[in-house]
C-alpha cells in the first residue's frame, strides 16, 4: 500500500512503523474472510482491510478522526484473526493499538461513553476495587429488567444496554481470595525449577482457583512457584483502551519487580494463565522500544514470559488419576492462536493426559469476549458468544476447556455445559482435584 507521509511525521517512530506495516498490506483481502465483524455485519469497513485504509487516512491527515472512523475501529476485537491470515505478514496489532491511542488522545467522546471507559480503566485492574464492583453488580442485577431491552442487535449500543451487559456478567458469588504477593510454593521434592506466576488482576478475584490449580500442579512436579510482591495488572486492559500512559506505567511497574525477583532468587520464566495478559506481556519489548530506560529489561522479559502450556510442554508430567473418558472441547483463544501463535500445544498436553479433545468448528473465530468488548460491544459480542457456543455443541463435549479467562466467563454465560482452564485439566489429571465449577 502508497503511503503519504512527509519526512516531518516519519521523524516520529510510531509514524514510522505504521509506515512500515502500511506499505506492507498489498490490499488483497485474504483477511476479510476470518474476521469476525466482517464475517457478522457485512461492511468493508468493518474488515481488517477497512480498518487499515481508515487508519491510514487518519495518520497521514493528522487531523482528529472522525466518528465514523471511531465506529469501525471501536468494533474490531483486536483478534489478531487477520494476522494469522495475511500472507503478506501485517502486523495490525502495532496499527490498531496505535490507532487506538489517537483516538482516546484526539477523539472527544460523549460525556457517558468517557466515563464508562474511564470506570472500566480504573476499576478493572483494581482486584479489590473490582472484587467490590462485582459485589454491587450483583446487587444491582435484579434491576436490569427494568432496563430497555434493544429490539435487535445494534452494533453501536447505547449506554444502559452497555450497563446491562455489565451487570449480567457479574457472577452469582465470589471465591474466597487466593495468596497474595510475596507468597512462594516450594518445590515437591527435588527443585528441577523456579517460575513467577502472574497473578492476575480479574482473574484472581473472579477464579483463583485457576492459579491455584496451575501452583498445584507446578509444585507436584518440582517446579518453585513465586507470586511477585508489588507485581500490578499487566496493562492489557487499558492498552486495549488506548490508555497507553497507565498501561506504559503499569509495564514498567512489573518489569522492574520481575527483575528484582529474577536477579534475587532466579526465575526460569514467568509464567501466565490468561493467554490476554501473555500477548501483551510478551510485547513489552515492543511498546518500550524507544524507552531508554527500560527497553533492554522490557525485551528480556518479554522473552522470559511463556504461556503456562509452553512451560509445561518442557516437563515430563505424570498422569495419575483416573478419570474415565472425558470429552473435551478445547477452545482456542484468540489471544493465543492468533496473538501467540499457540495452536496444537494446549491440545497435545490435554491428549497426552488422558482426555479426548475434539476441535471446536470455526475455531479461529472470536468468541466475543476480547477484554471489555463484550460490555462495550454487548450486541456483537453476544452474536459472537451464541454462535461459538452452537460450534462448540456440535463435537457434544463433557466439558470446555481454555487458556483465557475471558473466554472463559464469555462462553459459561451461554452454555450449561462446565468451561474450565486447561491448567485445571492438566492439574486433575496429575493427581488434583476434579475441575468443573464455572
Ligand atoms: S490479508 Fe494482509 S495484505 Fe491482504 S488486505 Fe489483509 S492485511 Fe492487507
Ligand atoms: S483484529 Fe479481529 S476484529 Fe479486528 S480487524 Fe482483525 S480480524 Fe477483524
Amino acid at each position: 500500500m502508497k503511503t503519504e507521509f512527509s519526512l516531518a511525521q516519519l521523524a516520529d517512530p510510531d509514524i514510522a512503523e505504521a509506515d512500515k506495516i502500511l506499505r506492507a498490506c498489498v490490499h488483497c483481502g485474504f483477511c476479510t474472510a476470518t474476521c469476525p465483524t466482517y464475517v457478522l455485519l457485512g461492511d468493508e469497513l468493518d474488515s481488517p482491510r477497512g480498518r487499515i485504509y481508515l487508519i491510514k487516512e487518519m495518520l497521514e491527515k493528522d487531523k482528529p478522526p472522525t466518528a465514523e472512523v471511531v465506529k469501525h475501529i471501536d468494533r474490531c476485537l483486536s483478534c489478531l484473526a487477520c494476522m494469522t491470515t495475511c500472507p503478506s505478514g501485517v502486523n495490525y496489532m502495532h496499527l490498531v493499538d496505535q490507532a487506538r491511542v489517537r483516538i482516546e488522545r484526539d477523539f472527544s467522546r460523549p460525556l457517558t461513553e468517557r466515563v464508562l471507559r474511564k470506570v472500566l480503566a480504573w476499576v478493572l485492574p483494581r482486584p479489590k476495587l473490582f472484587r467490590a464492583s462485582m459485589i454491587l453488580a450483583r446487587l444491582g442485577r435484579p434491576f436490569t429488567a427494568l432496563l430497555p431491552t434493544p429490539t435487535a442487535g445494534s452494533a453501536s449500543p447505547t449506554l444502559l444496554r452497555r450497563i446491562k451487559a455489565m451487570l449480567a456478567l457479574a457472577p452469582n458469588g465470589l471465591p474466597a481470595p487466593g495468596p497474595g504477593g510475596g507468597s512462594v510454593f516450594a518445590a515437591v521434592g527435588e527443585r528441577r525449577g523456579r517460575v513467577a506466576l502472574l497473578q492476575g488482576c480479574a482473574q484472581q478475584v473472579l477464579a483463583p482457583r485457576i492459579n491455584q490449580a496451575a501452583i498445584n500442579l507446578l509444585t507436584r512436579h518440582g517446579v518453585e512457584v513465586v507470586l511477585v510482591k508489588d507485581e500490578q495488572c499487566c496493562g492489557a486492559l487499558t492498552h486495549h483502551l488506548g490508555h497507553d500512559g497507565d498501561a506504559l506505567g503499569r509495564a514498567r511497574a512489573n518489569i522492574s519487580v520481575w527483575q528484582r525477583e529474577a536477579e534475587q532468587g532466579g526465575l526460569d520464566a514467568i509464567l501466565v494463565t490468561t493467554s490476554g495478559c501473555g500477548t501483551v506481556i510478551k510485547d513489552y519489548g515492543f511498546m518500550l522500544r524507544e524507552d531508554r530506560e527500560f527497553a533492554g529489561p522490557a525485551a528480556r522479559i518479554s522473552l522470559l514470559a511463556k504461556d503456562i502450556t509452553e512451560y509445561l510442554a518442557g516437563i515430563d508430567l505424570h498422569p495419575s488419576a483416573q478419570k474415565g473418558s472425558v470429552t473435551i472441547a478445547y477452545h482456542s483463544a484468540c489471544s493465543l492462536q492468533h496473538g501467540q501463535k499457540i495452536t496444537a500445544l494446549p491440545k497435545e498436553l490435554l491428549s497426552k493426559n488422558g482426555f479426548v479433545v475434539k476441535d471446536v468448528p470455526e475455531s479461529h473465530l472470536c468468541c466475543g469476549s476480547a477484554g471489555t468488548y463484550n460490555i462495550l460491544q454487548p450486541d456483537i459480542a453476544s452474536r459472537l458468544r451464541d454462535r461459538k457456543v452452537a460450534n462448540i455443541a456440535t463435537v457434544k463435549p463433557d466439558m470446555i476447556a481454555a487458556g483465557n479467562i475471558g473466554c472463559m466467563i464469555q462462553i459459561a454465560s451461554g452454555t450449561s455445559v462446565p468451561v474450565v482452564h486447561t491448567i485445571e485439566l492438566l492439574d486433575w489429571a496429575t493427581g488434583g482435584p476434579k475441575p468443573g465449577l464455572n
